[in-house]
């Protein structure tokens, strides 16, 4: 691994929006409430990679639904 790479790394929070999928055991960080896949509704879930001072800190995952009115605290939800 000696090669640098031209793509600097994105070192700031962001959030993704995902599929919940079978068996996700995540819990919301707004509401508490689990996020719980269901085949019927198809529920979206944000999953945030959170970064402080530039480093990486951990994963939280949102229902959609909480994240945005929460207004986006990692910025806005890419797909
Ligand atoms: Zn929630």
């Amino acid at each position: 691994m000696s090669k640098t790479t031209t793509k600097a790394p994105v070192r700031q929070s962001r959030a993704v929006l995902r599929r919940v999928e079978a068996g996700s055991s995540s819990v919301c960080g707004i509401c508490e409430e689990p996020v719980k896949f269901a085949a019927k509704t198809q529920r979206s879930q944000v999953i945030a990679n959170v970064y402080t001072d530039g480093k990486w800190t951990r994963v939280e995952h949102f229902h959609a639904e909480c994240y945005a009115d929460n207004g986006e605290i990692y910025g806005p939800a890419t797909t």
